[in-house]
């Protein structure tokens, strides 16, 4: 065997189709009975009802280099909604993003001008702006105009000023409907950044829905692994690299702090120091939903969305990831909404549907938020109640339990503040490389972050092809022979 990949998530699965292509032996060993980490389907309530375990909207996916190359949508369906997200206020009024940057600021009155003259430059340039968002230190030089206009909006949207370009209540609650998705507290830097790249492709390319939910992208890699001879193990964990012996190069799509545990004394004190020091954020608690009809929301935009953001104006939201921030559950929290069934009709039974929720709590918080979640989607939604069907609730400590990456409930694999976006794991040029000989971390605890895109599988894999097996061209991931 050429080579091991440690976690069959989404990054541990395109370094082994990389690799795999690049004409290796490839071996994955996952711990779990299923594949895919933090991109799966499952019926997690009703027979007939399929939810997504954790990703369920992909604005990465059509954006990703990796993905792009692999040719993901021509290997799956996606249905990309006319409106990426909506963000419902107290009195019926909602922001809603469309996919056309246009009709959004038209929709926006008074505050669309500034909309407008905030995303256009980035929606223009939204494949750069996908390339370097999350790994400043590694891509910034390679586009550093569209990098200076996306770092003054930054400032700006990271400021004590984030206010001043706008007049109404709308636009700002929608710009930290999507900073907040960092799990960080508002307003800063990095959520600035994490706000207007997805901000960005929600115009630009759209916040995608895969046809039979997230697992369709893991059946695409695995599909294309196998027809390249690369073999997947599950009940497969890990618990130190010489159980992956002899591979001569090792992909882990692990936590900093498995690496550390997994290579021992192979990797020098300082490096172990220096991972001992990457810090995990705080979590999600998530519940998902089997409904009888779709979520009758006052504003009937939100009825056609992918994802709505609920949580109430820009100040409210700030307050409640403040809360978190200082260790509390938010009594009026911040939650991120998926209705992925009004799009694709194979996620539940006619005329029903799923809903996929989740929230911000304290990391290591054994709290089920199921009534947390109700009530802020019945403020904005009356009647949404009495639609529930069935549902299933998992704490940030049930999120660890199934997928250790998760350290604590922190779905971004380590916090995603602005210095560990540049150190991620640690502070080099190639952060995906270790000192210890041939091992590799390819996880989202790498640049570019989280999130479904494959970056950090890929971008580890080439580095694995140059150093290990002089590799220097990336192989041709077309689904297509050349
Ligand atoms: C609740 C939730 C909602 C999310 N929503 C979205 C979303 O809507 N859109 C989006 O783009 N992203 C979303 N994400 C984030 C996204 O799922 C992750 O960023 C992404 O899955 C990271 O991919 P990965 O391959 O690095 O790690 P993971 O997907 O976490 O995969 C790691 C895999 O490695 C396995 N593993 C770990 N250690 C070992 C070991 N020692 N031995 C063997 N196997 C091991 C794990 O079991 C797991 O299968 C969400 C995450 C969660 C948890």
């Amino acid at each position: 065997m050429d080579v091991a990949v440690v976690g069959a998530g989404p990054n541990g699965l395109a370094a082994a189709v990389t690799m795999a292509r690049a004409g290796l032996s490839v071996r994955v060993y996952e711990r779990n009975s299923t594949i895919g980490g933090g991109s799966r389907t499952e019926e997690l309530t009703l027979p007939g009802f399929r939810h997504d375990v954790c990703s369920a909207v992909h604005p990465m996916a059509l954006a990703s280099g990796f993905f792009r190359q692999f040719g993901l949508d021509q290997r799956i369906g996606f249905v990309v909604p006319e409106i990426s997200y909506g963000h419902p206020l107290d009195d019926g009024r909602a922001g809603i993003a469309f996919r056309d940057l246009d009709r959004t600021a038209s929709a926006l009155g008074a505050d669309g001008a500034a909309w407008r003259s905030l995303m256009e430059p980035l929606v223009r340039d939204v494949d750069q702006v996908a390339q370097f968002a999350g790994s400043p230190l590694v891509r910034l030089p390679a586009h550093p105009i569209t990098a200076a206009r996306f770092g003054l909006r930054s400032l700006e949207q990271g400021s004590p000023f984030w206010n001043v370009r706008f007049r109404g209540d709308e636009a700002p609650a929608m710009l930290t409907g999507v900073a907040a998705h960092s799990i960080r507290p508002l307003p800063s830097l990095s959520t600035a950044g994490a706000g207007l790249s997805l901000g960005a492709y929600a115009h630009g390319r759209g916040w995608p829905v895969p046809i039979g939910g997230s697992q369709s992208i893991i059946d695409a890699l695995v599909a294309d692994l196998l027809a390249h001879d690369g073999a997947i193990e599950t009940d497969a964990p890990i618990t130190d690299l010489d159980q992956v012996r002899p591979a001569r190069a090792v992909l882990l799509d692990v936590s900093p702090k498995a690496l550390s545990s997994l290579a021992g004394d192979r990797l020098p004190a300082r490096y172990r120091a220096a991972l001992a020091r990457f810090r995990y954020g705080n979590a999600a608690a998530k519940v998902d939903f089997a409904l009888s009809g779709p979520v009758p929301w006052t504003n009937e935009l939100l009825r056609q969305a992918g994802t709505v953001h609920v949580g109430g104006t820009r100040a409210a939201i700030a307050a409640s990831e403040a809360a978190v921030a200082a260790g509390r559950h938010a009594p009026d929290p911040y939650v991120l909404v998926a209705q992925p069934s009004l799009f694709d009709a194979t996620r539940a039974p006619e005329g029903s549907h799923v809903l996929w929720a989740y929230t911000h709590v304290p990391r290591y918080s054994d709290v089920d938020q199921t009534e947390a979640i109700t009530r802020q989607i019945e403020r904005f939604a009356p009647g949404f109640r009495d639609r529930v069907l069935a549902s299933s609730s998992r704490t940030a400590v049930d999120l660890e339990n199934d997928d250790p990456n998760y350290i604590g409930g922190d779905i971004a694999a380590g916090s995603a503040s602005l210095w560990q976006l540049a150190a991620r794991p640690v502070l080099s040029l190639n952060p995906w490389a270790t000192p210890a000989r041939g091992v590799y971390l390819c996880s989202s605890s790498t640049p570019p972050g989280p999130g479904v895109h494959g970056l950090g599988g890929w971008y580890a894999a080439r580095r694995a092809l140059a150093a290990e097996f002089g590799i220097t061209t990336p192989p041709s991931l077309s689904p297509t022979p050349t």
